[in-house]
């Protein structure tokens, strides 16, 4: 099959958040199970990948003029990447935003230039897709303009959908849409009166010919007023062309016994370096150095969904209480919006058992996952989550709120203490959170005996993109037998 994706970030090439990672390695896993793939990405002007320049050059009409674009390319074995080269790309800063809280004002006019690029690159190219998977709202208008194409260049072509977080949903004024310079239909619109907008997300799952998320759970939730984000209606109408493929993860990027990231590698079979790596935390990040201290490790985007406010609301927080009364460690890494920022920074200054590191870092990232004891991951939803996967598979055991993908991965030690990795709690509250972190900490006291074959029992867990993969292929190949509208 030919599948070309569609996606405004990848690794490793840019990277926002968790759309990237499953972009990148869902590409790479489709080839080794013998696709064939083509990836159209923005090729931004902070990459420094060395890429190769193409003379492909074509217009596409915006703003009521024709914009020129050009391309640059990468070969890997069974995947094609190509980088559509605008100075609304080659000219900024960051993905979506000059900084990671903010956004460009005419990012809609962005990602509909790659969309409409996307299709005449792949015409001059001639290379006819069997589907094009389109990824979050960036990629909403795609399946509408596959549909419309009045070259027949893609008469035979099928679209796939992805929700990767149904809360972006890249809505903008009518007025906007009209810059854009494409056929409006109604169905894009949400609200009504002078309340109506364009919604490329919406507009995204009233076209494409099937939809996915990214897990079980969350496809369910999105079908719900708590989580469906308004689109709650339309998601239950489509909900025989929904399905929820469990993400995996890049298994040779995050492998405890080859991590380039690392000092100390470790395995199944002998976990006795994990003490290694949590002994490099506590003298990095300036925390007591004590095997004895349980370490918690939460690294995220700092903002609501997160659950942050709930660990950090009230006179007396739920973060402050813990670190006040529990003998234990918290390293938080993380970037977002600016309160969450000040309050960690706030809370970190006050205690000598909390470090707070307000940057993205990758090597970090690998560190905390591979070196701590518990992952906390409180989040209100979401939608299918990495980080608990990198932590099970580096035997650090999961804390996280029960919710769309942390629900399909983590199974909860108290519920079941045979095949228990984590701890999963219902209640969105700092109470909730409370409970569940002296959860881990009874775990925790039971000493070492009982940790340690916990921990081997994570690391068992099967989060290989192959399995992943095949989900997808079993989507695009009913997606072709056109078994929807
Ligand atoms: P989301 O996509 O909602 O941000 P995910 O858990 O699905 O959440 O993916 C987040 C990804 O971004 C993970 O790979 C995580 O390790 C990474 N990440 C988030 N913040 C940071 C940070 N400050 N430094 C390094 N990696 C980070």
């Amino acid at each position: 099959m030919k599948i070309c994706m569609v996606s405004s970030e990848s690794v490793p090439f840019s990277k926002s958040g968790g759309l990237a990672d499953v972009v990148g390695a869902l590409s790479k896993a489709l080839a080794s199970l013998g696709e064939e793939v083509l990836v159209v990405l923005p090729h931004y002007g902070f990459m420094t990948h060395e890429l190769i320049p193409t003379d492909i050059e074509h217009t596409v009409s915006l703003l009521g003029s024709e914009e020129r674009v050009t391309y640059a390319k990468l070969s890997e074995p069974g995947v094609e990447y190509y980088f559509v080269q605008h100075p609304f790309f080659t000219e900024s800063k960051g993905i979506y935003g000059p900084t990671s809280s903010s956004s460009y004002e005419y990012n809609h006019l962005r990602y509909t230039l790659q969309s409409k690029a996307s299709l005449e690159l792949l015409k001059i190219l001639g290379w006819k897709p069997d589907v094009i998977h389109a990824h979050d709202w960036t990629a909403g208008f795609l399946p509408y303009l596959v549909k419309r194409d009045p070259s027949g260049f893609f008469e035979k072509t099928k679209t796939v959908f992805s929700i990767h977080n149904l809360a972006y949903q890249g809505e903008f004024s009518r007025l906007d849409l009209l810059e854009t310079d494409i056929e409006v239909d109604p169905l894009f619109f949400v609200g009504s009166g002078p309340k109506k907008r364009a919604n490329m997300l919406k507009t995204g799952l009233e076209f494409a010919d099937t939809l996915s998320t990214v897990s079980p759970t969350y496809s369910k939730e999105i079908q719900t007023p708590e989580y469906g984000c308004g689109l709650e209606g339309l998601l239950q109408r489509r909900k025989d062309d929904l399905v929820g493929i469990i993400n995996g993860i890049d298994i040779d990027e995050w492998n405890p016994e080859s991590d380039p990231l690392l000092d100390y590698s470790f395995s199944i079979e002998d976990i006795s370096n994990k003490a290694l790596l949590k002994r490099q935390i506590q003298e990095e990040f300036n925390l007591e150095i004590n095997a004895d201290v349980p370490l918690f490790s939460m690294i995220s985007r700092l903002v609501s969904q997160k659950g942050f406010v709930e660990l950090l609301e009230g006179e007396v927080c739920a973060l402050e209480q813990l670190l006040a009364t529990e003998r234990i460690q918290v390293v938080v890494l993380g970037t977002g919006d600016w309160e969450l920022e000040k309050k960690f920074t706030e809370l970190g200054a006050r205690f000598e058992n909390l470090s707070v590191n307000i940057l993205f870092s990758n090597r970090a990232a690998h560190l905390l996952e591979a070196g701590s004891d518990f992952f906390l991951m409180p989040s209100r939803y979401e939608p299918c989550g990495l980080n608990q996967f990198y932590s099970l598979r580096y035997g650090t055991l999961p804390v996280a709120r029960r919710t769309g993908g942390l629900a399909d991965s983590i199974t909860d030690l108290d519920e079941d203490p045979q095949r228990g990795t984590g701890i999963l709690f219902d209640s969105m509250t700092g109470h909730g959170i409370l409970e569940a972190v002296r959860r881990a900490l009874a775990w925790w006291n039971r000493g070492r005996a009982v940790i340690d074959p916990i921990r081997k029992r994570a690391m068992a867990y099967d989060s290989s993109w192959t399995r992943s993969a095949r989900s997808y292929q079993e989507l695009y190949r009913k997606t072709q037998g056109g078994f929807t509208k």
